[in-house]
């Protein structure tokens, strides 16, 4: 159940953007970048900067309903909602498309590192290439 159906969020004041950058996210099983989530709202019939759209993303990463996933060396953001749920994706190099990894390569990974005592607590997998598409076209 998303956001929208039950209270607006804790903290947050509720505006018609936000509704809207919000329920964009709720109904995208793909993380989106700015760009997108910002088309899909003006699709939508708001108007609505893409400035705007990041200053709404961050805040809502700040609050922890969206999670912010940086690629290419920060070069290029997608955000989802936050779902806590552990996933990597695979980001062509040519359309920016987003893939979902199905499993995880450091899942048995145990790093060797100087301080013994380093305790772990995440990691960050980064794959990257062309998709189908882009790697037929040429
Ligand atoms: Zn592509
Ligand atoms: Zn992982």
């Amino acid at each position: 159940m998303g956001y929208s159906n039950v209270e607006w969020l804790a903290g947050i004041k509720k505006t018609r953007q936000r509704q809207s950058v919000l329920s964009v996210l709720e109904g995208s099983s793909v993380p989106l970048s700015a760009g997108d989530i910002c088309a899909q709202v003006r699709k939508d019939g708001e108007k609505v900067w893409l400035s705007t759209v990041y200053r709404i993303l961050e805040l809502f990463v700040k609050k922890g309903i969206v999670t912010k996933i940086s690629m290419l060396n920060n070069d290029f953001a997608v955000y989802e909602m936050n779902r806590f749920e552990h996933k990597h994706y695979a980001i062509c190099l040519s359309c920016r498309k987003v893939v979902q990894m199905d499993n995880c390569p450091m899942e048995k990974f145990i790093p060797q590192l100087e301080d013994n005592d380093f305790y772990v607590t995440g990691h960050k997998v980064e794959i990257y290439g062309y998709c189908k598409k882009c790697n037929t076209q040429g």
